[in-house]
């Protein structure tokens, strides 16, 4: 007789030292963007396109769903006074569930990885450079991707570089840069992280 059983939980744990393990990763970022602004979004959909472009690799999206999201873009007042002049943060998120199944053959484990992310920008900072996001010459679009990319990258568990001044991580981003951002440098990681190396 066979038996099955299935078991879902979510949280940190440990494989199984027996019986046969599957791991499976999900490295795609489905956002919802919290905001009722129209031109809040078509900024972030630009951002999110020049992301996915510059990676050569669409990781991220956006969905109206928020039931189909993994991950999260929001907009907060007052970020800047309240978080120590911060105009954005972004926090990593993974979900794991494990699910067994018993046949004669032993246990079969599959452990599934779901990676998000949680990104929240400071709002009159990011509105009121928003209107220039497609201008390419403009220092609002450099300094809103620069933004994006950088908090991104706390999404997908980049740390600080304070000793770079260039690097999309260091953690003071200049409303006008005097500095070349090194996105070559920046996609590298990220391509590892995903895996896409
Ligand atoms: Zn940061």
């Amino acid at each position: 007789m066979l038996l099955r059983c299935i078991v879902l939980f979510c949280g940190v744990f440990l494989l199984n030292a027996c019986g046969k393990n599957e791991v499976v990763e999900n490295k795609r970022f489905h956002f919802f963007v919290n905001t009722e602004n129209p031109e809040t979004k078509d900024a972030v959909q630009f951002l999110v396109d020049r992301y996915n472009g510059e990676l050569g690799s669409p990781v991220l999206d956006i969905v109206e769903d928020q039931a189909a999201a993994n991950s999260k873009i929001g907009f907060t007042s007052n970020l800047k006074l309240n978080a120590d002049h911060k105009l954005g943060v972004g926090q990593w998120i993974t979900i794991s569930s494990r699910t067994s199944r018993y046949s004669l053959e032993g246990r079969e484990t599959t452990t599934e990885i779901q990676y998000g992310m949680d990104i929240s920008f400071d709002k009159d900072n990011f509105e009121a450079k928003q209107a220039r996001v497609k201008d390419a010459e403009s220092s609002e679009a450099d300094h809103l991707y620069h933004l994006f990319c950088h908090e991104v990258g706390h999404g997908m568990q980049l740390n600080h570089k304070e000793d770079d001044p260039n690097d999309v991580m260091y953690p003071f981003i200049p409303e006008a840069s005097k500095h070349q951002v090194e996105y070559d440098l920046y996609f590298t990681q990220i391509r590892t992280f995903l895996g896409t190396r």
